[in-house]
């Protein structure tokens, strides 16, 4: 359909409360308008919901938004509803008369978003389902839960072409990722039949994010020191394991911070809450291993801290990118020793050969980022493919230079180990 710029500012405007578009979000909503397929490589908190909400408002029908967790769902449809915009979710998480409720609606032309989760799209009803709504396009967000190279692999998320096709082949489609190493998008393009997609990529770089690497001696001290003096302020500490996650959230409690518990061992109910506290802000600090925070929206995280360190530096841009996403400074801390790596190693014992070596040089890659004196931010972009020429000036290398530690020892021994 056509639709002036002009008119998609006011909407933005009016809906959003925004004047202006970010990056390249007016050139891919026009994209999506005129019926053509979109692949979007944006990092976290560039904005790339807005990319499907807004043509789902101006355009006739029901969006369906693809997209892998509940808490996402929620959080989003909570966001758009607060907006005025009829969006509903379908999920395990509703009774069975809710999801008749909902696809009522669906089909009475009412709702502009209907958000899915991929195991709900492969059920034979929920197909007949979507035959009979007037759908406008899909969006599939987190597209790289496809790809098995991915950090989040979720095999439901291999059908979704083959579902979208046997709905209506002539559906535009957007898929969106804050992935963008190139062996993550090609799988991608492939496997979600994109090849003809016209491809919009933004620069990865956080401007507004400092990295730093600080050593593990007395972590815990240093931990409650950062905290304390940054009360008031929302962080999020990522750990490895889930018990590591209770220790903390109990540490950081006795000595008078305000930190909740996040596990996928926890409760769903209880994990719920604990999320809401911290979106909420009856909260400061979430302590979490990294079942959380893929979408979650809360543009005021001022400091994310691994107490652990990460399984590669995809994962840890992910996490830390949870930071600053209203673009005021964001602190990201990771607390770093070798020993942490070959646990990290000791858990892929069990893997196929490929795997385990795959994990492997991923590990190494992450032993060289904590260990070389360059700009982090280069380093980190250079794993996403973008070069930089000057130094960022916004890291721990470029404010405090240390002699590169020269880590190839370290890494030899992970690679043979
Ligand atoms: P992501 O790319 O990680 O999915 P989101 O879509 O969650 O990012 O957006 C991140 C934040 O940016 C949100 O708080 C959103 O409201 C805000 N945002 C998106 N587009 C704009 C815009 N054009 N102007 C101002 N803020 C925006
Ligand atoms: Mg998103």
């Amino acid at each position: 359909i056509q639709i002036s710029n002009d008119t998609l500012k006011e909407h933005l405007k009016k809906t959003f409360g925004f004047s202006q578009f970010r990056g390249e979000q007016e050139a891919i909503i026009q994209n999506t308008l005129q019926g053509n397929n979109s692949f979007v490589l944006m990092p976290t908190g560039a904005g790339k919901s807005l990319c499907y909400q807004l043509p789902a408002i101006v355009m006739p029908g029901t969006a369906i938004v693809i997209s892998p967790l509940i808490a996402l769902m929620k959080n989003q449809v909570d966001q758009m509803i607060a907006f005025g915009v009829n969006a509903q979710f379908l999920n395990s998480s509703l009774t069975r008369s809710e999801m008749n409720r909902v696809k009522n609606e669906v089909l009475s032309g009412d709702v502009k978003l209907l958000y899915i989760a991929p195991e709900s799209l492969n059920k034979q009803e929920n197909l007949n389902f979507l035959q009979q709504a007037n759908i406008s396009f899909v969006a599939i967000d987190e597209a790289h839960c496809i790809s098995e190279w991915g950090h989040d692999f979720r095999p439901e998320y291999r059908k979704i072409r083959a579902i979208i096709e046997s709905v209506d082949e002539k559906l535009p489609i957007i898929a969106l990722t804050a992935t963008a190493t190139p062996k993550v998008q090609l799988d991608i393009q492939k496997t979600l039949n994109l090849e003809d997609a016209k491809v919009f990529k933004s620069s990865f770089n956080r401007k507004n994010l400092y990295y730093e690497i600080r050593s593990k001696k007395d972590i815990d001290k240093q931990l409650i020191r950062y905290i304390k003096s940054h009360s008031g302020k929302a962080g999020i500490i990522y750990c490895l394991s889930r018990k590591r996650v209770e220790e903390i959230a109990d540490l950081l409690h006795v000595n008078g911070i305000k930190a909740l518990p996040y596990h996928a061992g926890l409760d769903p109910a209880i994990r719920m809450a604990n999320q809401e506290s911290f979106l909420n802000e009856e909260v400061e600090v979430m302590v979490a291993t990294i079942a959380f925070g893929m979408g979650i929206d809360k543009p005021d995280v001022r400091f994310v801290i691994h107490y652990d360190a990460p399984k590669s530096l995809e994962g840890y841009y992910q996490e830390t990118g949870r930071a600053g996403r209203d673009s005021l400074d964001g602190t990201c801390i990771l607390f770093y020793t070798y020993d942490d790596i070959l646990k990290l190693d000791k858990f892929n014992k069990d893997k196929a050969v490929s795997e385990k070596e795959n994990a492997k040089l991923l590990l190494a890659e992450m032993v060289y980022y904590a260990n070389l004196g360059v700009c982090r931010r280069k380093q980190l972009l250079n794993y996403f493919g973008e070069y930089m020429a000057e130094n960022c000036g916004f890291c721990d290398n470029c404010l405090h230079p240390t002699p590169t530690f020269k880590a190839e020892r370290e890494v030899v021994l992970v690679l043979q180990a």
